[in-house]
């Protein structure tokens, strides 16, 4: 059975394929269908996620999953949150977001540095799905006064994980995507999924 995801991103296209492999889907990218990037207008990951999923499901007509995540820091209202990748205005540039968020946090000391990254991920078996599939990870920590390690990618170098001693970017992969948001929602998903009632 086909399952659409609601991203072209190839790093998502190969991990979820691996997660869904067991469950008899193939994955493949909506771009492959001619299928569009919607609108991201919801003001929530969930919103977001469910917006894309159920753009792919209805376009394809096939079942979706799609994720949104992103950084949310207390001090600043959970900002930059779903604008995390184009938080300096340019999407995906990410040197110039973690130069902005250092900007924003500048002379905050530590106890007000809290922040986790946030994953959600919705599997909508047909596009009028009343009951979607959803799993949320969360990673908490705190910003760093300036970029540690070269591993990962976007705000990683800036995160300090709760309970670690190295910034997300020092972290081995294997290690992150265990632990991360996404690995954790990941874990979730999979644990629906093996449900007998999915
Ligand atoms: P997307 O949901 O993959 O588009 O991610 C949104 C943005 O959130 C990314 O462009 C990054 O800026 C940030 N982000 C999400 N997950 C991570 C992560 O694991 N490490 C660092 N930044 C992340």
């Amino acid at each position: 059975m086909k399952l659409v995801l609601a991203s072209g991103n190839p790093g998502k296209l190969k991990e979820f394929g691996a997660l869904l492999a067991d469950g008899g889907f193939e994955v493949v990218p909506q771009a492959s269908l001619g299928v569009d990037d919607v609108e991201e207008t919801g003001l929530s990951f969930i919103e977001n996620a469910l917006l894309k999923a159920r753009h792919a499901a209805r376009a394809s007509g096939l079942p979706a999953l799609a994720d949104d995540s992103g950084l949310c820091v207390e001090h600043l209202d959970g900002a930059p949150g779903l604008y995390s990748a184009r938080y300096a205005g340019t999407h995906g540039d990410n040197a110039a977001n973690n130069t902005r968020l250092l900007r924003e946090l500048d002379g905050v000391p530590d106890e007000r540095r809290g922040a986790f990254f946030i994953c959600v991920l919705v599997l909508l078996r047909h596009a009028e799905d009343p009951a979607p599939l959803i799993a949320e990870g969360r990673w908490h920590g705190r910003v760093l006064h300036a970029p540690r390690g070269t591993q990962g990618f976007g705000y990683d170098p800036l995160f300090l994980p709760d309970g670690e001693t190295a910034s997300a970017a020092e972290l081995p992969a294997g290690l992150k995507n265990r632990i991360s948001h996404r690995g954790r929602a990941l874990a979730g998903l999979r644990q629906r999924l093996a449900s007998p009632h999915a």
